[in-house]
């Protein structure tokens, strides 16, 4: 299982994370989308959407991509949101796990 807050990787299902101290609910909640693949697609691609797209986030794929990543700003917010692994997939799980 991956630990919900910092992504780290456990062996077994532990109570809490070996790593942050973080008190580990399920593993339910955790994308298997690539963390790295993600924050990649929102700097080099980020501006057409694509990283969204990546998520299965189409509607607002599309959106970002017919505003130009919202002239940079939400370009910007989602790489910073991917990198620090807060982005969810269309599910709504986090992605964490890089
Ligand atoms: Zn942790």
């Amino acid at each position: 299982m991956f630990c919900s807050r910092c992504g780290k990787e456990l062996k077994g299902t532990p109570a809490f994370c070996v790593s942050c101290g973080a008190k580990l609910v399920e593993n339910g909640d955790i994308s298997p989308k690539s963390r790295l693949a993600t924050s990649l697609l929102a700097w080099y691609l980020g501006l057409l959407g694509i990283h969204r797209f990546y998520l299965g986030k189409i509607g607002t794929g599309i959106l970002m991509l017919l505003t130009f990543g919202g002239l940079g700003i939400w370009t910007i917010i989602d790489f910073i949101i991917a990198v620090t692994g807060n982005m969810k997939d269309k599910d709504g799980k986090l992605i964490k796990k890089w």
